[in-house]
């Protein structure tokens, strides 16, 4: 069997017709840009997170930069994030004018709450970027209220959590904005790039929204230096199709999950991706952890025909793009590190068949035996 690790082609194809009409739509009207459907999918975006506004951009490391630049961080300021997630978790900082300080994990692969806890109490920090790994989020209420008592921001990367929970909220209800990306990899891809900032604060949507379209606040006139950041009026179109299927594929997503950990479950060695107290995990990604056996296990699903990927084989805190450009906390990242050494990802998404996961558990177990 030859399992890829993504095959969005399925994705096209099961809904052809409708995506097809959509792109078509969007041409012949001719507004290919600020079409009425960027409008219409930030409303239904809005409407899922249960939250008054969303603003749609170019991708989900254009709404973190806008939203650091919206909230006036200063060049040189200090934002706290993960040093476990994508580089753009902390790129969009730098992209901002701050300086990223790097956090190490827990046992969810999300930012340690202590050491966040001591940032904001020391005031050494301007903002907070939480980062919701791999489709689980941290806890948002408690850390918000401490850092907003201290005028400290706190932003969302929502990027993978888009559909997740916690003690039933979805991302940006008590943070400045949450952000989120429909990079084709996430849960709702586009057929290319795109973003949203998603707040319940009615000045950072417009903020947002003067910022993504080269700062102007009013017809013709330009307040501050802003971005091209818009998201293309087709993927607006495309998207708002898609988000339609968001609790459907959510639940295949789960019952994958819960077929991958009832096969873990029997296996030495392997752990099954934990979910924190109050949680819901959409299972963007199905990271499970093999300890010092990660590698050979990759290898051995490769040669079963089944695509697996590593996220993330290098924490934020050892890329070579932050060297000089950022910090580490005291006390270092090594959760993280020890992580990037041991987890690896298994296929997951709507379209993956019975068979197929089936076939999947079999190869796991077939590697301890
Ligand atoms: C994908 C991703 C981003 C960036 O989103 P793009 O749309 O690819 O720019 C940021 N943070 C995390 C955690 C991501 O997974």
């Amino acid at each position: 069997m030859d399992i890829p690790f993504m095959r969005l082609d399925r994705q096209y194809a099961a809904r052809k017709e409708d995506l097809d009409a959509a792109v078509e739509t969007v041409f012949t009207g001719g507004r290919v840009l600020q079409g009425p459907e960027v409008r219409l999918f930030e409303q239904a975006l809005a409407k899922t997170v249960e939250l008054e506004h969303a603003v749609a951009v170019g991708s989900g490391t254009d709404a973190l930069s806008l939203s650091m630049r919206a909230l006036g961080l200063e060049p040189g300021g200090r934002v706290a994030v993960t040093s476990l997630s994508f580089v753009a978790s902390a790129s969009s900082i730098i992209h901002a004018g701050g300086i990223p300080l790097f956090v190490d994990v827990d046992d969810y692969y999300l930012s340690r709450l202590d050491t966040l806890e001591e940032l904001i109490e020391s005031q050494t920090i301007d903002g907070i970027i939480l980062v919701h790994l791999y489709g689980q989020m941290l806890e948002t209420q408690d850390i918000c209220e401490k850092a907003q008592a201290k005028g400290i921001f706190v932003i969302e990367d929502a990027a993978q959590a888009l559909g997740a929970t916690h003690a039933d909220k979805p991302p940006g209800h008590f943070s400045d904005a949450a952000c989120i990306s429909f990079d084709p990899t996430k849960v709702i891809g586009a057929f290319g790039s795109g973003g949203s900032i998603v707040t319940h604060r009615k000045d950072m949507a417009e903020k947002c929204r003067c910022l993504r379209y080269h700062g102007q606040s009013k017809k013709g006139i330009y307040s501050e230096i802003g971005y091209n950041s818009q998201m293309h009026t087709v993927q607006a179109a495309m998207l708002l199709e898609k988000l339609k299927y968001l609790n459907t594929w959510q639940e295949h997503r789960e019952s994958i999950a819960a077929r991958y950990n009832d096969a873990i479950a029997s296996l030495p060695k392997i752990q099954a991706p934990r979910i924190a107290e109050k949680n819901t995990h959409i299972y963007h990604k199905y990271v499970l952890r093999a300890g010092n056996d990660r590698d050979r296990l990759l290898e051995h699903l490769t040669k079963a025909g089944i695509g697996t990927a590593i996220h993330y084989a290098t924490p934020l805190s050892k890329q070579p793009c932050f060297s000089g450009k950022a910090e580490i906390t005291h006390g270092g990242c090594h959760k993280a590190e020890e992580a990037a050494n041991e987890v690896l990802s298994l296929p997951i998404y709507p379209e993956l068949q019975d068979e197929e996961v089936a076939y999947i558990t079999e190869m796991l177990g077939k590697f301890f035996r």
